[in-house]
């Protein structure tokens, strides 16, 4: 049986380079954003309805990839409460709709194992000025997983979350334009560079493959040493 993953923020970044890789790796890719881009689903992750006709219409999936986002960079006090808001429920709205979307169609005898992989990133544990709203939002979604990977274990499902670090996408061109800030991370980073998205799709599908079978509630960093320090 082929194994069919749903894959959301596909259009785009680490998003595009998973599908890619894990359809290398034989999977059945189903993209869905909020981009309306030819072959992807469309998906605004933060929709109730919209993830009941998604996944309706996907199941049974095998793996699901919740990579979806958005990145608010605003100083404490400018900070628009929309915002703020916008922002945490893309990341955190969004992954609950996921879960309990998973949760709601599976049973505590499930035969088939699951595996889901959430993206974090390096703020979920080292907070960065500026960015409020994506630190709480992802911080959220590393407790997310550990709650939903000790709850959904009974099921065979597996919920891991990859911390990115710094990694060339659309959503971090801004930082690669400015010499500074790109000198910044590499400082403080050990291997002394910035990620690519193609060095982060092979770990998430690792952590969907059969390989990756006793490892769930983990939170992994694909971040050049920037969480070691
Ligand atoms: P990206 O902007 O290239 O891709 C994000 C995708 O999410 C886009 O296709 C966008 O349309 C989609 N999206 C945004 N809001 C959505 C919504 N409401 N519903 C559905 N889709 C929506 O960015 P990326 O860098 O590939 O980011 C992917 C994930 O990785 C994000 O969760 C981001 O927070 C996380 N991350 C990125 C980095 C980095 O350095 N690039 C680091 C750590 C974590």
């Amino acid at each position: 049986m082929t194994s069919r993953v749903l894959v959301t923020g596909g259009a785009s970044g680490i998003g595009a380079a998973t599908s890619a890789a894990l359809e290398a790796g034989g999977w059945e890719v189903l993209r869905a954003d909020l981009a309306e881009t030819e072959g992807v689903i469309p998906l605004d992750v933060t929709d109730e309805a919209g993830w009941d006709r998604v996944l309706d219409s996907c199941w049974p999936l095998t793996g699901l990839v919740n990579c979806a986002g958005i990145r608010l960079r605003s100083p404490l006090a400018d900070t628009d409460l929309g915002d703020f808001e916008r922002t945490l429920a893309i990341h955190v709205r969004g992954v609950f709709l996921a879960l309990r979307g998973i949760a709601r169609r599976t049973a505590d005898d499930e035969r088939s194992p699951m595996g889901v992989v959430n993206i974090a990133s390096t703020v979920s544990s080292h907070a960065v000025a500026g960015q409020v709203a994506y630190v709480a939002a992802k911080g959220a979604v590393a407790a997310m997983t550990r709650a939903a990977a000790v709850e959904l274990a009974p099921r065979r499902i597996r919920v891991n979350a990859v911390v990115p670090g710094l990694i060339r996408t659309p959503m971090t061109a801004d930082r690669f334009e400015d010499p500074g800030q790109l000198g910044w991370f590499a400082a403080r980073t050990p291997l002394g560079r910035a990620g690519e998205a193609d060095e982060v799709a092979p770990v998430v599908a690792f952590l969907l493959s059969p390989a990756s079978s006793y490892m769930t509630g983990a939170v992994v960093a694909v971040d050049g040493g920037y969480t070691a320090c």
